[in-house]
């Protein structure tokens, strides 16, 4: 959904400027070598990048921030370090590094674009609608923004009928007419739910999660539908609820394998491997691991986890339904061999941009190469 490409596509104009500028020159550099601890911004700025096209968002962030620190008028290496933090789940370091860029050229509109994405992604609906809006005035061409402005509009009309839950660890929102008594009995699930995982995992979301009920699509198991996958992984929680009330034990299964794909985002940020964060949100299910094992029992073939890394959404049925169980079974033996601490743990280095193999390794104590191998045979 965001991959590094999106850097050259919507974004940093100056960026691609700046990586074209260094492409011309980068010859007489080349024996410095990319890991090279420079003081020259420009430099800083294409080791940045390089970064970002890697996935390596740690070492991308400190670059930024090195080359903003010595080039503090420079918008772009502002920009280049709000969309490192951005990967790393750093919302709030990622909308002052947005807020910066745009503090210092107003006008730069592939900036507030992403401002008002990561507020509208934080919930704060209004916040983005007027990031954007000031972008419009001094933008006026800039159309891209308006689709999205008149679809949050929307949405915030919609916020005058919250509902706040009791426990305050959840805003529910809905798409089409509220419900009230389902909203209730969706926030009590999800209230047990925070204290059933934040126990298991010693960790508990600080702020509230919004919940984005929507009262028009039929309830189905949506746990395992790409198109809703995706969605659960900014931090909100999607789920159709039309007729739920019929289906209360798949209802709360579904609450709860969503719900610790929030905690996973509020964690590891936004660059935890897939085959983790499912197996995570299938393991904590009720009767989660039963099921898994019982799909793996039915066949000798299993997919590598390294294959797993990027998303469920190109397999097919019967390939999604062994890459889940594969999942499960697998962040189970995790926590078998060091306990779901070591889990929260590793969740945690990579929302500081640590590299997968090297933290797996540190936080369970097994090359991840081996574990591949026990969990695949
Ligand atoms: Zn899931």
């Amino acid at each position: 959904m965001d991959s590094p490409r999106v850097i050259h596509n919507t974004g940093a104009a100056r960026l691609i400027t700046l990586s074209i500028l260094i492409a011309g020159v980068s010859v007489t550099h080349t024996s410095l070598g990319a890991q090279s601890r420079t003081s020259d911004p420009v430099k800083l700025g294409q080791e940045g990048i390089t970064a970002i096209e890697e996935r390596r968002f740690g070492d991308a962030l400190s670059a930024f921030t090195q080359a903003a620190k010595l080039s503090p008028r420079d918008p772009s290496f502002a920009m280049g370090a709000g969309i490192a933090a951005f990967r790393l789940g750093q919302n709030e370091a990622a909308e002052q590094w947005f807020g910066q860029a745009l503090k210092l050229e107003p006008s730069y509109t592939p900036a507030a674009e992403r401002l008002g994405g990561l507020q509208h992604r934080l919930g704060r609906v209004k916040d983005a609608i007027s990031t954007y809006e000031a972008a419009l005035k001094r933008t006026p061409q800039a159309t891209n923004l308006e689709s999205r402005l008149a679809d949050w509009r929307k949405e915030a009309a919609l916020q005058d009928r919250f509902y706040e839950s009791r426990g305050a660890h959840f805003s529910v929102l809905f798409e089409g007419p509220a419900d009230e008594l389902l909203a209730r009995r969706i926030v009590e699930q999800l209230e047990t739910e925070y204290w059933r995982v934040g126990t298991a995992l010693t960790a508990y979301p600080a702020q509230p999660i919004t919940v984005i009920l929507y009262t028009t699509e039929q309830f189905r198991d949506i746990t395992r539908t790409p198109a809703w996958t995706a969605a659960a992984y900014d931090g909100r929680i999607h789920v159709p609820i039309k007729g739920a009330l019929a289906l209360p034990d798949q209802l709360d299964r579904v609450l709860s394998h969503e719900f610790v794909h929030a905690v996973v985002a509020m964690l590891g940020g936004r660059n935890v491997p897939v085959w983790l964060n499912e197996g995570l949100a299938v393991v904590y299910e009720a009767g989660g691991v039963e099921n898994a094992e019982r799909v793996l029992k039915q066949t000798t073939v299993r997919p590598s986890l390294a294959k797993l890394h990027d998303g469920f959404s190109n397999l097919s049925a019967s390939e999604a339904t062994l890459a889940y169980a594969l999942s499960a079974h697998a962040v189970q033996r995790m926590i078998d061999l060091r306990g779901p601490y070591a889990v929260v743990a590793l969740l945690q280095d990579l929302a500081r941009g640590a590299d997968f193999a090297s933290a797996f390794q540190q936080r369970i104590s097994m090359r991840y190469e081996d574990f591949q191998f026990d969990v695949s045979h």
